[in-house]
This record gives C-alpha cells, structure tokens and sequence, in this order.
C-alpha cells in the first residue's frame, strides 16, 4: 500500500489509452497508464486490423497494441499492469485506488476503460465457461481445430470470429436472429464465399448441452410465428460476438453516463461533468467503436488534459 502524487493518470490501454499516453508524455506531462486486466484491450484479441491507417498490407491486433505501448513509453509514459478499482472523483485531487489498496492522487484523470463482450445471459453459458463457451476466437480457436463450432451475432465482429474460425474449425454456423447480417459489405461478402460457414437467419439459442463440455446447442427458428421449429445442432464451441458493454461500473455515480453504461462526453471535447476528468475510447463511444476513432479521442483527451493542467 503506497500513496503518490500524478499529474496525469490514464485507466485503460487500448489504443485511446495508450494514445493518450504517447501525447501526455510528449506535453511532459509524464502521466500514469493503469493497464488494466487485459493490457492492450479488446485489439489484442482480435486478428488482423486492416482498417488502421497506415499499415496497407494490414497488422495483427496485439502487434499493433504492443507497438502503441511502446511508442507510450518511448516518451516517458509510466506502464503499470494492476487495476483501479476505486475512484473518488468528489475533490482534487482525484484519489483513485488499485486493486494493491495502492493510492494515486491525480491532478486529471482520462478514462479509457474501454469496453467488455456481452453474453446471452443463458445459464448455460455460464455452466460451460470455459468448457465450450467463449467470447474470444483468437484466444480459443485453436481448441476446436476440426471440430463444428458456432458465433453468435451477425455483426462485424461476428463475421470475424466466423471467418477465423473457419480456418481451423470443421464447421462453422453463425447464428443470426434476425434476417439479415449488420456486418459490413466485404464481411459479408466474405463470409457468405467461405464454404464451411453456414448461416442460420432468424433463429436463436434457447441453451446449450453436453455431458463434460459443449456438445451441441438447441436452437429456435422463426420463434414466436407459425414457421416456429426447434432443433439441435452438433458442436464443441459456442462463441459470442453480439457486441459489448462499456467498462464504467465503478465510475457510476460520479460520471455522468447514459442508460447502457457509456460516459457522456461534452462534445465536441473529451471532458465529462467532473472537472479534470476525461473520458476517450469506447468507454464513451456507443456509435463508432474503432480503433481509430478510439486513439483520436485519446489524443482529444490528453489535449485537453494538458489545457486544464495549464489552466490550473
Ligand atoms: P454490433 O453491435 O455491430 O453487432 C452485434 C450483433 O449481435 C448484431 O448482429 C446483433 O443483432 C447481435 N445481437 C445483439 N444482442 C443479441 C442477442 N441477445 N442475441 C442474438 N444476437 C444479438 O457489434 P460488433 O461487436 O459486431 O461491432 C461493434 C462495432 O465495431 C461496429 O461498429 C463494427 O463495425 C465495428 N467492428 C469493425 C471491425 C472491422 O472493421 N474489421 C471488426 C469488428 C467490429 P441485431 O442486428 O439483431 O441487433
């Protein structure tokens, strides 16, 4: 347990965390980055990032992610692999505490917690964790190499999954509830020419099944109308992909914030109702959620970070 004084403390380390980061340390204002539980974020789960300008043949997530942090600390920014699990936004300085009882007194403070996948809420689902049930390809593909699995969601991340499992998987069924994929155009089109994934339109998972892990999920089709059928598909994965939820729980209360969780900002800048509190990345983005809408606002952040530190 240790108490020490910041100027500038940034919870978070996806790309707007780490690129508030690389601007903070280049205002000299030698700030703090609280990695977190998952150093690099939600990027350093997924495969490759070809939509990140600059990198025209592409770059895999967590190559990316290590290149930020370090190009954080090239300028100075001081990396620390723990969690704040307390905030006390109610006077300056803020007092913000980590999971070691460790206290950090901050003159401003850039939130960039980012953001965590979202389950179905079966009960299954929790029964089967880790034992079929996954929100992260990448990490446990490799566990179902030639085995049937299935993705649920029919959004950009769930074609991802799909297609990436398909490169090592038997099978690969991406359950979609309603008729028609919100994926983006070359997803779609993607996944539709890859033989081994089949699409189920209109139908959803009503559990999951298997004796010492996955081994199959009962499905419904059309469910509510007369075309309604119920059936059972054979498989060892069962993976989410059906968007996430903001990481604000332990802001709430303090930081103003909407229905779902995300930070409400004063646009057009970063700073939220707590003076000296700024809040960049997908913590407070429900709309565009991309990597580099997320390091834009990192960069937004330390700016007016930097500008409130001159101001006071
Ligand atoms: P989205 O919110 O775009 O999609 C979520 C999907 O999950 C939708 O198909 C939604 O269905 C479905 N869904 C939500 N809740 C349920 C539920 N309870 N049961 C069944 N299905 C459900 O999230 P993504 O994570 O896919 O994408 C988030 C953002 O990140 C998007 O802007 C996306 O474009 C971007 N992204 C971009 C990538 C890239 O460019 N390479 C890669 C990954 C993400 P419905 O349509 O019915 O609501």
């Amino acid at each position: 347990m240790s108490e020490q004084k910041e100027r500038v403390l940034i919870i978070g380390s996806g790309p707007a965390g780490y690129t508030a980061g690389i601007y903070a340390s280049r205002a000299n204002l030698n700030p703090l980055i609280y990695e977190g539980n998952q150093p690099g974020g939600q990027l350093t789960q997924t495969t490759e990032i070809e939509n990140f300008p600059g990198y025209p043949q592409g770059i895999q997530g967590p190559e990316m992610m290590a290149q930020l942090r370090e190009q954080a600390e090239r300028f100075g920014a001081r990396i620390v692999s723990r969690v704040i699990t307390a905030v006390d936004f109610s006077e300056r300085p803020f007092k913000c505490t980590d999971e070691n009882d460790n206290v950090i007194l901050a003159d401003s403070v850039i939130i960039a917690t980012g953001a965590s996948a979202k389950y179905l809420g079966l009960p299954d689902e929790e029964k089967y964790m880790g034992m079929g049930v996954s929100a992260c390809a990448t990490c446990d593909g490799f566990f179902y190499r030639k085995k049937n699995v299935a993705v649920v969601g029919g959004g950009d991340t769930a074609c991802e999954e799909a297609l990436y499992l398909a490169g090592l998987a038997r099978k690969v069924y991406l359950i979609v509830r309603k008729d028609y994929l919100r994926a983006s155009e070359v997803m779609q089109k993607r996944v539709r020419e890859t033989e081994n994934i089949t699409i189920l339109f209109n139908c959803n998972t009503l559990g999951l099944f298997g004796e010492d892990g996955v081994e199959g999920a009962k499905i419904v089709e059309n469910k509510g109308t007369d075309r309604e059928q119920i059936f059972d598909i054979d498989i060892d994965g069962f993976f989410l992909a059906i968007g996430h939820h903001p990481n604000t729980e332990i802001f709430r209360g303090q930081i103003d914030m909407d229905a779902e969780g995300y930070i409400i900002p004063q646009a057009p800048s970063t700073k939220t109702n707590v003076e000296g509190v700024f809040a960049a990345g997908d913590c407070a983005d429900p709309t565009y959620r991309q990597a580099i809408s997320a390091a834009g606002t990192g960069c937004r952040a330390a700016l007016d970070a930097e500008r409130f530190l001159m101001e006071h």
